[in-house]
């Protein structure tokens, strides 16, 4: 399946180009990522798998989008349009409040 596509130049590669793709950008918080820093910094750049592997997602980069290790550590066990969505629903909520009140 991943044949030939696992070498580590290559990876390093395709994390530069999706990481210029989204700014540099966590598509979470929006924070600038580093990818100098150890893995564990809270700025070092992880990957987040749209539809996750154990329900059949891809590495493939169309499944994939780069989250800063702040928000990976905070998603959890969610995958990652369950926490976005309960994010942007918190976000809903306050936008609801803010225009009731
Ligand atoms: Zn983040």
């Amino acid at each position: 399946m991943m044949a030939g596509s696992s070498n580590k130049t290559y990876r390093m590669g395709l994390r530069l180009r999706m990481l210029q793709e989204q700014g540099g950008l966590c598509c979470y918080c929006g924070v600038k990522m580093d990818m100098r820093v150890a893995s564990n910094h809270p700025l070092a750049v992880t990957r987040e798998h749209l539809k996750p592997r154990s329900q059949g997602g891809t590495d493939r980069v169309g499944n994939i989008r780069l989250a800063c290790r702040k928000c990976n550590t905070a998603r959890g066990a969610y995958n990652w349009l369950e926490w976005k969505t309960m994010r942007l629903g918190e976000w809903d909520e306050i936008a609801a409040l803010e225009r009731s009140a």
